[in-house]
């Protein structure tokens, strides 16, 4: 029964239809999207950080996209 679907960042119930309608879906708003990519993209950065001085090498930095839009 419970049609509505919930923000996954701030947990508030998205508008009706908001899978149609909504460009932020599935989350309520423009920051919430943010919000939970900037999440995820410092875990990336972290990760990264902590292989080394140098950073991500060439190679690494093609798997880790592709790993992105496997997910996906
Ligand atoms: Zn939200």
């Amino acid at each position: 029964m419970s049609g509505r679907e919930k923000c996954r960042a701030c947990g508030r119930k998205l508008a009706a239809q908001a899978k149609e309608r909504s460009p932020w879906y599935p989350f309520c708003s423009q920051r919430c999207r943010w919000v939970d990519l900037g999440q995820w993209f410092d875990q990336k950065y972290r990760l990264a950080e902590t292989k080394g001085p140098l950073g991500v090498p060439e190679g690494d930095k093609n798997r880790a996209n592709g790993d992105k839009s496997e997910r996906k």
